[in-house]
């Protein structure tokens, strides 16, 4: 299965990928887990991406495309899901290209859907295990002891691109460029929209309702 999980940052793309990658084995792929390990580990690719991403903006299309693109070479005969990339219309294009070489397509598209407010609530909220990569939220999330993470015991942080100023322009880029990939791939015809505010555990079903289809064919 190829699939791109499509959605504003903070709509819980990163939490349902690590569900659908256990229920049907596929790798995530998360060019935004990639790019920050880049630059956790100070590669040249990681340095060229920092400023972008400090500011809420994408990193250009032509490096993006070369990172995601090996990473996908790597995946399992399962396939993978896609989170975060593709990001542009441009980036949709590049990676259509890419697939049909080797006579593979995306299957489906999840197209996790939310309004700003809530996205703003939820971002600046956010904490992370920089250790197992775990996310937690103050609010609807919270871990067993505040502040650490429930597996490792690791203190939590939060993200420099979580602050409300950073979050207002990633929205706003998203709006601009990320909201036409939805519309590039509609004409395929395999987009579910699906309304990512309320239960997450109710979300999660929803999506397998839809990938269950082509877990089957
Ligand atoms: P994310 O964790 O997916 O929200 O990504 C964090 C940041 O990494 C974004 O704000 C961008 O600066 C950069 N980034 C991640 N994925 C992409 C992409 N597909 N294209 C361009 N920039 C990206």
């Amino acid at each position: 299965m190829r699939i791109v999980l499509l959605g504003a940052p903070g709509a819980g793309k990163g939490t349902q990928c690590k569900r659908i990658v256990d229920r049907y084995g596929v790798l995530h792929l998360s060019s935004g887990d990639i790019l920050r390990k880049e630059r956790s580990e100070k590669t040249e690719l990681g340095k060229k991406a920092q400023s972008y991403m400090d500011s809420g903006a994408l990193v250009p299309d032509e490096i993006i495309v070369a990172m995601m693109s090996g990473a996908i070479e790597k995946a399992p005969e399962a396939g993978f899901v896609l989170d975060g990339f593709p990001r542009t219309v441009n980036q949709a294009r590049e990676l259509d290209k890419s697939l049909a070489s080797n006579n593979e397509q995306v299957d489906i598209v999840i197209n996790l859907k939310i309004d700003d407010q809530v996205v703003m609530d939820r971002m600046t909220g956010r904490r992370s295990c920089p250790k197992c990569g775990a996310v937690y939220h103050i609010n609807n999330l919270k871990p067993k002891v505040e502040g650490k993470c429930d597996n490792d015991g690791s203190e939590l942080i939060q993200r420099t691109d979580d602050t409300a100023e950073v979050v207002a322009e990633r929205l706003k880029t998203y709006h601009q460029q990320t909201e036409p990939v939805a519309d590039y791939y509609r004409r395929n015809d395999n987009v579910c929209d699906i309304n990512a505010l309320g239960d997450i555990d109710q979300i999660t079903d929803l999506i397998f309702k839809h990938l269950d289809v082509f877990a089957k064919s």
